[in-house]
């Protein structure tokens, strides 16, 4: 038996990124997908579970409609912020 856990935020971020950002009308390369979601990620709480697969949906499912609102305030807020610098037009 493995120690099992998981950030739930992590796939309620996941799951939310694509429409956010393309509302938001910035870039979506995956550079600017993996910033948005690093910067979404550090300033939501995150909420690990310990699970095992089958009980994994249950609490994704519920979690989400609880932090649903606060997950699309702080990735349109990752987004303003990325587009204003975005790294991929770094080198
Ligand atoms: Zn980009």
């Amino acid at each position: 038996m493995a120690v099992e856990y998981r950030n739930l935020m992590e796939d309620i971020v996941m799951q939310n990124l694509d429409i956010v950002m393309t509302a938001e009308g910035g870039c979506t390369c995956d550079a600017c997908k993996s910033d948005v979601a690093a910067y979404a990620l550090n300033h939501l709480t995150p909420h690990y579970v310990a699970t095992r697969q089958g009980r994994l949906m249950v609490k994704l499912q519920s979690y989400e409609l609880q932090s649903r609102a606060d997950v699309v305030a702080a990735i349109s807020e990752a987004a303003v912020q990325v587009s204003k610098s975005p790294r991929h037009g770094r080198s």
